[in-house]
């Protein structure tokens, strides 16, 4: 058998499931296929007469005017192409959605009539399912979304559900066609980590999870994106996820964060914190000889106090001595209450010098603020302390314990010495 164009033409209809009609605008006469009727669980003996009623009757009252609207605008030359998505009726009952496309074949290809003609394809699970994701998208907490990587580097949203907007303030469509209207959306400060976490992903393949902040009008928010990623043969790689917002759990994360490194009574740091920034320090300093500097208070004569106003003028006079103190050290300085009476300052790139005079100053201070006690008698508190520095040239095994103890060593002899002094002790 020869392969005609017929046969070769047929043979790829059927291969696509397309229903074909062709409608003569002059004449008015109809054609239909088999697959036509069949689509819509009809055979063509079925619909006789065929003409342009029996398509109408077929259509769904309310895609009429779609349909008229589309091909209009195609005969006006508006669109490439008559094509539209509407509902026909299914001889079972149900309404089946048929994506309709069809060309004008015209005088210059040699015909003396106009005929349009084209195809029909039953669409109804593709619309289906569509719509069902844009059911489930919107009850969903955030966005859902595919990103597509390709080989060469460049990247785009292939979906971008309806949410996009509440959450980056540009619309799905917007960031469908610009991928980059979204990325300007990421805070500056986290938008290189965002980076580096997806170029992680697509190294590793494994679950894409991210926290950082979006800026919208000023607006700042915090959201976690979490997506599985899925590579193509040609390396182009895929995340399928979603993003939503946590802004209420890390504002809550940052502030029992906050608590946890916070002492309550006065507000400083506590201990575990100040250790913490210690270790930095000691970690800088062996890598770069840096030298910074500790000091430890300990009020002096604290239980008198307390034995002579009482426990609450105590309290007030630990709250007045850490706003002295808070008010005149440097932003890099960590202030700690570490124990009952007792406070460490850590100051990072400080000399035993400069850090002395600082004390001493303290000191001064301290010893001229007057206090009041509940009976409205006035008082004056003094401490005593120690200064120790590290610039990390000692070979010492564990220097923050040595460090610590050489300091409080220097507030020993302070206050055996008669107290109210500061004792910096040299040779670290
Ligand atoms: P020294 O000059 O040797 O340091 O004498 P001191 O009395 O300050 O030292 P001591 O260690 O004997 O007493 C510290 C006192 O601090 C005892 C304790 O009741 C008191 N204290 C500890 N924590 C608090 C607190 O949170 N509030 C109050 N009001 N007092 C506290
Ligand atoms: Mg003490
Ligand atoms: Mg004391």
């Amino acid at each position: 058998m020869e392969l005609t164009p017929e046969i070769r033409l047929k043979a790829i209809l059927e291969g696509t499931g397309a229903g074909t009609w062709e409608w003569n605008l002059d004449t008015q006469e109809v054609i239909y296929n088999d697959r036509w009727a069949q689509m819509l669980g009809y055979g063509l003996a079925e619909l006789q007469p065929i003409n342009f009623q029996t398509w109408e009757d077929l259509c769904h009252p309310n895609d009429l005017h779609e349909a008229r609207v589309a091909l209009a605008r195609y005969l006006n030359n508006e669109a490439g192409q008559f094509e539209c998505v509407i509902r026909m009726h299914h001889k079972s009952g149900e309404w089946r959605y048929i994506h309709t496309r069809g060309t004008l074949l015209t005088d210059e290809q040699g015909m003396d009539t106009r005929w349009l003609m084209g195809t029909h394809l039953d669409v109804t699970r593709e619309v289906v399912s569509q719509h069902h994701l844009e059911q489930l998208s919107r009850s969903l907490p955030g966005i859902i979304y595919t990103f597509v990587r390709e080989p060469d580097g460049r990247y785009y949203f292939s979906f971008l559900s309806e949410k996009t907007l509440d959450f980056y303030g540009v619309s799905a469509e917007d960031g469908v066609r610009d991928p980059e209207r979204i990325f300007n959306m990421i805070h500056p400060d986290d938008l290189a980590m965002v980076h580096e976490s997806i170029n992680e992903s697509a190294r590793t393949l494994e679950e894409w999870v991210c926290e950082y902040r979006v800026v919208v009008n000023d607006r700042v928010s915090w959201v976690r994106g979490v997506a599985r990623p899925e590579q193509d043969p040609d390396g182009t790689i895929c995340w399928h996820g979603m993003v939503t917002n946590i802004d209420r759990q890390k504002t809550l994360e940052l502030e029992l964060e906050q608590l946890s490194i916070t002492d309550e009574l006065t507000g400083l740091y506590n201990r575990r914190y100040m250790l913490r920034k210690l270790d930095e320090s000691v970690a800088e300093s062996k890598r770069y000889g840096d030298t910074f500097s500790l000091v430890s208070l300990d009020i002096d004569f604290f239980k008198a106090i307390n034995d002579a106003y009482g426990h609450p003028t105590g309290d007030a006079v630990l709250r007045g001595f850490s706003e002295l103190v808070a008010q005149r050290m440097r932003e890099s300085d960590i202030v700690a209450r570490t124990g009952g009476e007792e406070f460490i300052i850590l100051m990072p790139h400080t000399s035993l010098e400069e850090a002395q005079a600082v004390a001493e100053s303290l000191r001064l201070a301290l010893e001229t603020t007057d206090f009041l006690s509940d009976d409205g008698e006035t008082f004056n508190v003094t401490f005593s302390a120690g200064v120790v520095s590290w610039s990390g040239g000692q070979m010492v095994k564990n220097p923050v314990r040595e460090l610590l103890a050489a300091c409080d060593h220097s507030l020993y002899a302070a206050k055996r010495s008669g107290r109210n002094r500061v004792v910096a002790k040299t040779g670290y």
